[in-house]
């Protein structure tokens, strides 16, 4: 071993929760050592949040150009280059880079090393040419695609999110296995790309969101080409010819298949807790992840776990939350707790769905079926009618004092408009602060302000009238 550190903390992993724990120890003069074996930045700038988004922008104006007639414009038809799709989105990308690069870093004052790291007891790890042995470790290595033992797959190039993006000719047709978010949002966008697209899902698509706005998000990427087959288990993968694959599948209907040019797994991550000595450091883990309590801290009390590793929610925003809460454990030893009530999600479809809080079901059962929903349909909101994004609706829980418990949406703009409901749920806030707020006119986020009010009118406070108006809503 050549070099031997002993700095106050080693972060193990520099993507989004591990790079967040970096830039708030270096901020307080903290001796800190990130170790990163790949990339910096992690999936989301590499393989995840921006390219996929970046990806959605480009489709998203393929799309437009569809639709500006509807708007009295014509533009002819969208004519799509994939590989300059490829390139705009890697220009993306590259624009991120620097903020989280080993030169920025570094400045900083981390030290950065770039190596592989393991535990090899309780108290030391290895990367590299390097011994570490820290006061405290933060564990943020992420998430893998997780690739199911189907058969005949390894037979065919199957792409995953950390090849896709790689692409530069457009698939003539892409079956993508699971119809998750990630799955849900690369099959619109592609198809809004001119590719040929289907999702073949074992279960129900966007299973986790609330089956109602689920629907609306479905039926919308139905109604733009993609082939959706819910309920339809793969049992086998097979070549076709020279450029063919076939994806066979089971269904409650019977067995059918289908054939196509590629296929993207998309059914879930795998925690990497592989290769990290975590037995040797005495650190308790499944399939899920590193097993930690609410404060993050796994069994060996000097390590934490942050991020997709952490076995819980996987989005960027939840790394950054949970880097937050370490730092402060760490840097100022205060206690801190991870409330996963208020953590919001959305999936960059279009219309975009997103959620913070209970869902329906989970508040019934938590208060006893004693809660009112509220909802507000896009198409009653000026903005909506005039920029034609009609299709959605919000929907609210709220308890017996009008507390709001949680919220979706399904419509435009979704995933800027959760965030008002996120600071409403994260503060306990109750329909009367909404009542009293007074949105500019006109906006969508009206939409959230009208299904609020909607609470105080005598007609739809009373259960029997709110069941009628309801039944109305859906089939009058
Ligand atoms: C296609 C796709 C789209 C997504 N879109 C969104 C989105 O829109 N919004 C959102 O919030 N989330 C999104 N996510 C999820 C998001 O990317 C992850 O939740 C987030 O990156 C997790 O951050 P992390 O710090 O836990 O892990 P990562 O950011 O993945 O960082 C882990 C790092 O650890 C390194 N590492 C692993 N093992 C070792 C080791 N032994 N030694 C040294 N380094 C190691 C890896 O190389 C990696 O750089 C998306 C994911 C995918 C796949």
């Amino acid at each position: 071993m050549t070099n031997r550190l002993t700095p106050d903390i080693c972060i193990i992993g520099g993507g989004s929760g591990g790079l967040s724990v970096a830039a708030a120890a270096a901020a307080f003069g903290v001796d800190v050592v990130l170790v990163e074996k790949g990339k910096m930045g992690g999936d989301c700038l590499n393989y995840g949040c921006v390219p996929s988004k970046a990806m959605i922008a480009a489709a998203k104006h393929a799309h437009a150009i569809a639709q500006a007639p509807d708007f009295g414009v014509s533009a002819g038809e969208a004519k799509v280059n994939f590989h300059k799709v490829h390139d705009h989105v890697h220009a993306v990308i590259g624009a991120i880079a620097p903020n989280d690069s080993v030169e920025r870093f570094r400045a900083m004052g981390v030290n950065v090393i770039q190596a592989e790291a393991r535990f090899v007891n309780k108290t030391t790890v290895i990367a590299g040419e390097t011994e570490i042995r820290a006061r405290r470790y933060v564990i943020a290595t992420g998430s893998s695609p997780f690739v199911p033992p189907i058969p005949g797959l390894d037979t065919v190039d199957y792409l995953t999110n950390e090849t896709l993006f790689e692409r530069t000719r457009a698939p003539r047709h892409l079956i993508i296995i699971g119809g998750g978010p990630i799955g849900m949002e690369m099959a619109q966008a592609h198809r809004r790309l001119g590719v040929e697209v289907t999702v073949v899902e074992g279960f129900k698509a966007l299973g986790k969101d609330d089956p109602e706005l689920a629907a609306i998000v479905l039926d919308n990427i139905r109604a733009e080409g993609v082939s959706l087959l819910e309920g339809c288990k793969v049992t086998s993968v097979e070549k076709r010819g020279k450029t063919g694959v076939r994806v066979n599948y089971q269904s409650d209907a019977g067995d059918g298949f289908v054939d196509g040019s590629d296929i993207l797994v998309a059914v879930g991550r795998l925690a990497n807790v592989e290769g990290l000595g975590l037995d040797d450091a005495g650190i308790a883990y499944d399939r899920r992840g590193i097993k930690v309590g609410a404060n993050l801290r796994s069994s060996n009390k000097r390590v934490y776990a942050i991020g997709d590793v952490a076995g819980g929610l996987q989005f960027t925003h939840v790394a950054s939350y949970h880097a937050g809460l370490v730092a402060q454990q760490i840097l100022f030893r205060a206690p801190a707790k991870e409330n996963r009530d208020i953590i919001p999600w959305a999936t960059y479809t279009d219309p975009e769905l997103a959620h913070v809080g209970l869902s329906e079901e989970e508040a019934n059962k938590r208060h006893g079926g004693r809660i009112s929903i509220l909802r507000w349909p896009y198409a009653e909101n000026d903005r909506a009618q005039a920029e034609r994004k009609t299709t959605g609706l919000i929907k609210m829980v709220v308890d017996r004092k009008a507390r709001i418990l949680g919220v979706s949406i399904a419509g435009a703009g979704a995933g800027e408009m959760i965030n008002m409901w996120t600071l409403a749920v994260t503060n306990g806030m109750t329909l009367k602060d909404v009542r009293g707020y007074v949105p500019p006119y006109p906006t969508m986020a009206e939409i959230g302000k009208r299904a609020a009010i909607s609470y105080y009118s005598p007609l739809t406070r009373k259960p029997f009238v709110r069941w009628i108006v309801r039944f109305l809503r859906r089939f009058g």
